[in-house]
């Protein structure tokens, strides 16, 4: 469990002169255990964002704080925080159960409980019979299960989520988005979940982080921001 805090988060591209401000005066607090979207159109600095809160980007100023820790001091071994790309960004020669397992291994987790973990992960989402194939032998759905598997397996304290629906065609779309509701309440982790999809934000999240150009422009729940008289 985990509570992200945003403390006036700027981010500008570039410097001086031709310096770009992508994100303005972030402010706000994503609970622990909580599920957040972040929604908007394309460019309206959603990744950014994601990125930042995973300390893959550099904040320019003002602090993200993960239970009370800069994420900026970190180092990335002890960022307790998993990734989940829209691209799946699976290792291709590796087989998928060394794809789950790789992260573990990293992290000198020992060798009974990563197999238990990969076993475990790999049931929940229904790839147990492919943990011997490559990635490129899988379908778009089921390399998809496997970057949601190795998120899982991690067991960290927040996800991360950009975009990972969206080469999925509709029906596996809705499907997967059934089973990430599933796994979140099951796991009761902290995710932040970037998403362009008004339906998507609304059917997954406990609040919705409204963002345009840079700025956030609304943070509740889907009732508060969709159902306001
Ligand atoms: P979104 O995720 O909502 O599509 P992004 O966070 O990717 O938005 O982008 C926000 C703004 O920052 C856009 O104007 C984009 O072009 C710009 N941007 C994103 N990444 C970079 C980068 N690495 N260098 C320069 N500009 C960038
Ligand atoms: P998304 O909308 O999903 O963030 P994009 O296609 O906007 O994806 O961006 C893909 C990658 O390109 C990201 O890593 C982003 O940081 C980078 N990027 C986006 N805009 C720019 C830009 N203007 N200059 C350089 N890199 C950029």
């Amino acid at each position: 469990m985990a509570k992200i805090e945003l403390v006036g988060v700027q981010k500008d591209y570039g410097h001086g002169r031709k310096a770009v401000r992508a994100v303005h005066e972030l402010e706000y607090t994503i609970e622990d255990g909580a599920f957040v979207s972040l929604l908007g159109p394309s460019g309206c600095g959603k990744s950014t964002t994601l990125n930042m809160i995973a300390g893959l980007e550099e904040i320019t100023s003002g602090e993200i704080l993960i239970d009370g820790e800069r994420v900026d001091d970190l180092p990335p071994d002890k960022r307790d925080l998993a990734f989940v790309f829209q691209d799946y960004a699976l290792y291709p020669h590796m087989s998928v159960r060394e794809n789950i397992a790789f992260g573990l291994r990293m992290r000198k987790v020992d060798k009974p409980e990563i197999e238990r973990r990969v076993a475990d992960a790999a049931r929940r989402l229904e790839i147990s019979r492919v943990l011997d194939n490559r990635p490129r032998n899988l379908s778009g759905g089921q390399r998809q299960r496997v970057a949601l598997a190795r998120a899982i397996a991690r067991r960290p304290k927040v996800f991360l989520f950009d975009e990972p629906l969206s080469n999925l065609d509709a029906m596996l779309r809705d499907q997967t988005r059934s089973e990430l509701k599933l796994l979140h309440a099951e796991l009761g982790a902290t995710s932040v979940y970037v998403t362009h999809d008004q339906e998507e934000a609304m059917t997954l999240s406990d609040r919705i982080a409204v963002m345009s150009h840079g700025r956030l422009e609304q943070y509740g729940t889907p009732e508060e921001i969709y159902h306001q008289p």
